[in-house]
């Protein structure tokens, strides 16, 4: 017979781990509070322009094909990658440009502009990331999380040492480069990791080396088309997704979970839980007390949570022909290692990085002809920090609209159809984000590997985490790998019976 499993939250992590487990035979109902899926990458339109809200670079697609494969379906059934080149453009403090490119000769040629001997340094990153990839993917990102012990076995340590985790990222770089423009240039993935490059293991340079060694990708109609394709997947496979439908807790006798309360009251019963939903928000909001363990209001609150987002999502009606998709302006302060900058505790009014996507061209279907969409991005303080937001979003969208011909975006501001603006109380209270940290917990060693929450449920039978907050860590194609960790550790715990395979009568 059969297991009922209910998953709380139709986000990417979601999606994924009701894919897997309705393909194993589990029968998987999935309750979303909102009108659509996808959580932080839903998206949403403003009369005629369509934007996504949070990712929008996509890596490694393999993992994509992977889990479409692993489920019996085909990925380009459902979703066509776009490749970009360059991968995106850098601008620094100093005004130099920088364009990463999976062009490996062509990026040389760039570094020899700015240093002679910098093309030989890259080419020996680049050499020892080959091996750190076979070293560090499958064994770290691409597997469930093991005991801290087992991290320490001799076999483990002597394959680890050689690529001195123990460094920072900054350090790491500054090593290999001794240029700071290709320290921070090299590192700005530890943003969306919720670290500074100074306060951040150097196993995460991993990030750019496959970010150049398989490109960086665009799902044709948007991130939001990745969420519907998903969704359109998981339906095809059998789960019933159930949107609108919020779940007021999780629903549990003693330590073990018996199902989820709607917020309508109706009780569902199941054998397993998957919770999707944020980690902060769900230990706070969906969990009684006895189901939390450690994770009490204390415990959150001395965890380290990324920095929030100033998004800033403009329809407009010209096209900004010539500027790549993805490109990013790093700041004379995001050299500063100490704090505010080193942990995002104090909104910069002066002089911030910021991200910006330009999406239309390559894509034209968000927006009208002739017209095109923007995508703005500024890290700022989450919401533990305090900044009043009511007081500060006008001066904030004046001053980052005057930074955008920084990278090439002029008169912007002319040219405005329909915008729409988010700051870290909107990631906090429209998504439900616990303090708007939209990169989820940070990656330091406290919180890496074993040490992040874990999967399956330390204190709670039945219940399961996915996620950014869990091993191995907040992007998309890590969630995509702990979906599949998720599935492993469910299907130890509820085995059904394998559907018999067919045989052919002589
Ligand atoms: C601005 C921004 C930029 C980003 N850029 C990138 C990028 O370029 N590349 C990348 O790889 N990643 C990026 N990320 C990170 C990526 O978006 C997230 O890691 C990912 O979306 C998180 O997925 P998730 O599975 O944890 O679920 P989430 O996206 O957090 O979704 C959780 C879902 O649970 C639902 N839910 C919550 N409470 C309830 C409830 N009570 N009942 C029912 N449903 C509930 C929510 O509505 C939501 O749909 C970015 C994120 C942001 C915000």
């Amino acid at each position: 017979m059969t297991k009922r499993i209910l998953v709380i939250g139709a986000g990417p992590g979601g999606m994924a781990t009701a894919m897997r487990l309705a393909h194993k035979g589990y029968a998987v109902e999935l309750f979303e509070a909102e009108d659509r899926v996808g959580g932080r990458m839903r998206g949403f339109t403003l009369g005629d322009y369509a934007f996504d809200t949070g990712p929008t670079i996509l890596q490694v697609p393999r993992v994509y094909e992977e889990l479409f494969n692993e489920v019996g379906l085909n990925f380009t059934d459902y979703m066509r990658l776009l490749r970009l080149d360059p991968n995106t453009r850098l601008r620094f403090w100093d005004d130099t440009v920088l364009d990463l490119t999976s062009n490996i000769p062509a990026f040389k040629q760039q570094l020899a502009a700015l240093r002679p001997d910098l093309p030989d340094a890259f080419e020996r990153w680049y050499v020892e990331h080959i091996r750190k990839e076979v070293v560090g993917y499958a064994p770290y990102l691409g597997t469930p999380v093991r005991p801290v012990f087992d991290y320490l076995r001799p076999s483990e340590l002597a394959a680890a040492l050689p690529f001195r985790p123990w460094e920072t990222l900054y350090d790491h770089y500054w090593r290999h480069f001794q240029d700071e423009r290709m320290v921070y240039g090299l590192s700005y993935p530890a943003k969306y990791l919720g670290m500074h490059p100074a306060a951040c293991s150097s196993v995460f340079s991993l990030i750019a080396f496959l970010e150049f060694e398989y490109g960086i990708w665009h799902p044709e109609g948007g991130f939001r088309a990745l969420a519907q394709a998903l969704g359109k997947a998981a339906a095809d496979l059998g789960v019933q997704i159930h949107l609108n439908t919020p779940v007021k807790q999780v629903w549990l006798e003693g330590r073990t979970v018996r199902g989820v309360e709607l917020a309508s009251g109706e009780r569902i019963a199941a054998d397993a839980v998957v919770v999707n939903a944020d980690f902060g928000y769900a230990q706070q909001q969906l969990l009684p007390p006895q189901a939390r363990g450690r994770y009490t209001d204390q415990k959150l609150k001395r965890m380290n949570f990324s920095c929030s987002t100033y998004m800033l999502y403009l329809g407009v009606d010209r096209r900004y022909e010539g500027l790549p998709h993805h490109q990013l302006y790093l700041s004379e302060h995001i050299r500063k290692r100490e704090r505010p900058y080193v942990d995002d505790s104090a909104l910069d009014e002066t002089n911030p990085s910021f991200y910006v996507c330009n999406p239309t061209l390559i894509d034209p279907s968000n927006a009208p002809a002739g017209h095109s969409t923007l995508f703005i991005l500024v890290p700022i303080p989450n919401t533990s920090y305090n900044v009043d937001w009511d007081a500060k979003q006008a001066s904030y969208r004046d001053l980052i609209l005057d930074r955008l011909p920084l990278l090439g975006f002029d008169h912007v501001r002319d040219h405005i159809v329909a915008e729409e603006c988010y700051t870290a109380v909107t990631w906090e209270q429209e998504y439900r984000t616990y303090l708007g940290a939209v990169f989820n917990l940070g990656h330091d060693w406290a919180q890496l590997g074993p040490l992040r929450p874990h999967i399956r449920a330390d204190h709670t039978r039945g219940l399961y985490w996915i996620g950014g907050a869990v091993h191995p860590g907040s992007g998309l194609m890590t969630i995509l790998e702990a979906a599949r960790s998720a599935t492993t550790f469910i299907t130890e715990d509820l085995p059904i019976a394998q559907p018999m395979a067919a045989v052919a009568l002589p």
